[in-house]
């Protein structure tokens, strides 16, 4: 798992790097191995001096950013990559990174030829959820158009029977070295080699299939499995489903992209769900029991007499699950119903004699508003009127 480096010198994610290493030395004074002799203090320590190192670095930070972790090398040390696992070891992406970066072998031109062998980048797919599938968790087939190591040459790029030659120019070292004169005299710089591009090797008969590039393109589909409790812009990312790198190079990943389908009675709010029912004024006066549709199936809801508008009633463990950054659901968001009282707009004669005998009766034929800051005014001003309709 990449590790909430933010959190661990409590900043925030658009700390400035002022922010960022004020934070660190605060906290290092405090753990200080010299100074804390509190159990866990040295490992506390450890832990925020690699997360100072890392924000500290824009490059490190980016990674952190898009969701990956440039201290994790490939499992080991972070462990618990399970098998299986959408989430496992979402740490990985560093390698990605470099293949980005230009990083890895060769980038910076002089250090003998790089290989042809790169790693493959990883690929981006957008799924359209519904809410409920959000909330279930499901397996959705993708069809996903990567490119794969040519079985031609298995990656090679040379046509059967033929192998690549050494380059002529650079004598194999992939690399050419020129002297150039400056003010602080003569300079021997290096580049890579034009002619083979940095390889050291020309591919003289390439092969026909992928024309020498080692891979195709190929179209596959595979299952993804979504866990419940996702929501919308989340990744699930399957290692090593992405593109195959040139020359046949360990493959990328493939990230899955969650777009979260808008749902026509619920509203979400991270695992909680927001829906709003409306009951004519009679039956918010008179109470009433209301058959609330949920997730899963439909809830009754018991509206007291005299209830006022705007109220809000929870249903506990009616939203969604809670899907945490370890990819494991630790219990369930709520359902919050809102309570909309409609008043009669288009009253008959007889109805609106029936009204009137009302206000007559409470003696509310000429209400006095009251006005006040009352906070939402369920409470306060000219509702305050209404209040105990039932009750009599
Ligand atoms: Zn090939
Ligand atoms: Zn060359």
């Amino acid at each position: 798992m990449a590790k909430d480096y933010y959190g661990i010198l409590g900043v925030s994610k658009d700390a400035t790097q002022d922010q960022i290493k004020r934070a660190y030395r605060k906290l290092a004074r405090e753990l200080h191995p010299d100074v804390n002799q509190e159990d866990g203090a040295q490992e506390r320590f450890r832990e925020v001096s690699t997360a100072y190192e890392v924000l500290s670095d824009p490059q490190k930070r980016q990674m952190v950013d898009l969701g990956g972790d440039p201290m994790d090398s490939g499992g080991g040390a972070a462990g618990g990559r399970a098998g299986g696992d959408p989430f496992a070891g979402f740490g990985g992406l560093g390698d990605i990174m470099d293949a980005f970066f230009g990083g890895g072998s060769g980038g910076a031109g002089g250090r003998g030829p790089r290989s042809r062998m790169q790693q493959g980048s990883d690929a981006l797919l957008r799924l359209e959820l519904t809410l409920e599938e959000c909330a279930q968790g499901v397996n959705r087939d993708v069809t996903v158009d990567t490119a794969v190591v040519c079985d031609n040459c298995e990656g090679g790029g040379s046509s059967a029977g033929s192998a690549p030659s050494t380059c002529d120019t650079c004598e194999g070292r992939g690399e050419i070295q020129s002297v150039q004169r400056s003010f602080l005299g003569q300079v021997m710089t290096s580049r890579p080699c034009p002619v083979c591009r940095g390889f050291g090797e020309v591919i003289t008969d390439p092969c026909q299939q992928c024309g020498g590039d080692g891979r195709v393109r190929s179209r596959r589909t595979i299952t993804v499995k979504i866990p419940a409790g996702v929501g919308d812009g989340m990744r699930v990312r399957l290692a090593g489903e992405g593109e195959v790198g040139p020359g046949g190079g360990p493959a990328g990943d493939l990230f899955v992209e969650v777009e979260e389908l808008q749902h026509e009675r619920f509203v979400r709010d991270g695992a909680d769900l927001h829906c709003h029912v409306q009951v004519p004024m009679t039956a918010a006066a008179l109470g009433t029991v209301v058959n609330i549709p949920t997730l899963e199936d439909e809830e009754e809801l018991t509206v007291e007499p005299g209830t006022q508008p705007g109220t809000e009633y929870v249903l506990d463990g009616r939203g969604l699950p809670k899907l945490r950054s370890n990819g494991r659901v630790s219990g369930h968001g709520d359902l919050h119903v809102h309570l909309d009282v409609r008043v009669p707009t288009k009253l008959d004669e007889d109805q609106a004699d029936l009204l009137r005998q009302l206000a007559t009766v409470r003696e509310e034929e000429q209400p006095e508003p009251t006005v006040s800051a009352g906070g939402n005014g369920h409470r306060n001003g000219i509702f305050s009127r209404f209040r105990g309709f039932g009750h009599r």
